[in-house]
């Protein structure tokens, strides 16, 4: 019989992240009704929270599902059927909110990539002033593409757009990247952020939520596909009172005040940081042993996770489960096409230079153990870098 594990287990995957105990406390209390006095107090504390952590004075939405269904709010609200959108194919999450948007009647122009890479701002120029009768309704981006741990630059995309004069509705998916990596909803000029509560902010699985611009709230007024429990306006009248239209995920909001409360302690420039800072070790970990990383382009590199190839004949999937096994150590899969090539370490949310240590320790033990050939003195290195960096 496998002997039971003892001590901690980690979840190093980018998502769900640890959640902290703090948060865990926090939703461990009764659930209360959600249309009286004192719910309606934290209802507007959790929104106004989340105004400021996605850097919007406009409504931000919350409801009660994974980021899945966020994606679908941020189409359905918007948009009518055979609306032309242009997306892009940097990975595993591009390709899958493309299939959404194809299921839901859209017409999706997918950019194709390589899966390294965010996507290039140059090249949403060149499409926008392509489509000279301005037939796009959308553009929809993800921040931080999961599957391979490439930051797309949505400033300079933002600026591809507005150099092309181009009227298309910007839509950017933050789901593993908000309260992680900087990001600026209003100053940017993104009209609707879809994220989630089970990466950066330390939370279960659970909570999407959506950030909408007037301009999109504006194009709601003629979307014409076909929505009710996604729909945008009941819920912002509503939650002009801090009430929802329809049972909230009430213990969850309780773990997102909890969590709001952690990012205004820490600040969030300090958080930023963080994770360029534990990403940077990782990536001098992953380098010393001889490995390849998946972002191919070192400016897109992502502070949340890292996508690790392995050589060729080497399933990655094999060494997940030895570590796992071994260590209790949970590493992300390769996802779609990845499957077995990769694995992704997560460095995220509720995170420190020792669970690090720990977990690049596990990796490079676990490789050695799964005759994956590579140079010793990765975890050194790691530290090494951080007692630099300070
Ligand atoms: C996790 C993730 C998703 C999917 O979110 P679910 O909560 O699993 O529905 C979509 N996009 C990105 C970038 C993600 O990281």
């Amino acid at each position: 019989m496998a002997r039971p594990p003892t001590g901690r287990h980690f979840l190093q995957i980018p998502g769900p992240s640890n959640v902290p105990d703090r948060i865990l406390r926090a939703m461990a209390r009764p659930t209360i009704d959600h249309r009286g006095p004192e719910f309606a107090e934290i209802g507007r504390k959790i929104l106004d929270g989340l105004r400021w952590l996605v850097g919007t004075e406009g409504p931000v939405i919350v409801y009660p599902s994974s980021g899945t269904g966020a994606w679908e709010a941020a189409l359905v609200n918007t948009l009518s059927p055979g609306d032309r959108v242009l997306m892009f194919e940097t990975g595993h999450f591009g390709v899958e909110w493309a299939e959404v948007a194809g299921r839901l009647g859209l017409d999706v122009d997918l950019v194709p990539g390589d899966w390294r890479q965010g996507v290039d701002p140059d090249v949403v120029e060149e499409r926008l002033k392509e489509d000279e009768s301005q037939t796009y309704k959308a553009i929809a981006v993800l921040h931080n593409e999961t599957s391979t741990g490439a930051v797309s630059r949505i400033h300079e995309i933002r600026r591809s757009i507005d150099r092309a004069g181009h009227p298309a509705l910007f839509m950017v998916d933050t789901i593993s990247s908000l309260g992680s990596i900087e990001y600026h909803h209003d100053e940017w000029g993104v009209d609707v952020t879809v994220s989630a509560s089970q990466k950066g902010l330390m939370l279960p699985p659970g909570l999407a939520f959506t950030g909408v611009s007037a301009k999109a709230i504006e194009a709601s007024r003629t979307a014409t596909l076909p929505r009710s429990y996604w729909e945008w306006e009941r819920m912002i009248a509503q939650n002009e009172k801090g009430f929802f239209p329809y049972t909230p995920a009430t213990n969850l909001l309780y773990g997102l005040r909890e969590s709001l409360v952690m990012f205004r302690e820490e600040g969030l420039e300090n958080i930023f940081q963080r994770h360029i800072r534990h990403g940077a070790a990782t990536r001098r970990a992953v380098l010393t042993w001889g490995l390849e990383i998946q972002c191919g382009h070192p400016e897109e590199y992502s502070g949340v996770l890292t996508g690790v190839r392995l050589p060729e004949g080497h399933d990655a999937d094999r060494f997940r489960a030895l570590t796992l096994d071994r260590f209790d150590l949970s590493l992300g899969t390769g996802l779609g096409k990845l499957k077995g090539t990769m694995f992704r370490i997560g460095h995220l949310g509720d995170f420190n230079d020792l669970m690090l240590f720990a977990t690049l320790a596990g990796v490079e033990s676990g490789l050695a153990l799964a005759d994956i050939p590579i140079q010793r003195g990765g975890v050194n290195a790691a530290i090494a870098h951080l007692e630099e960096w300070g």
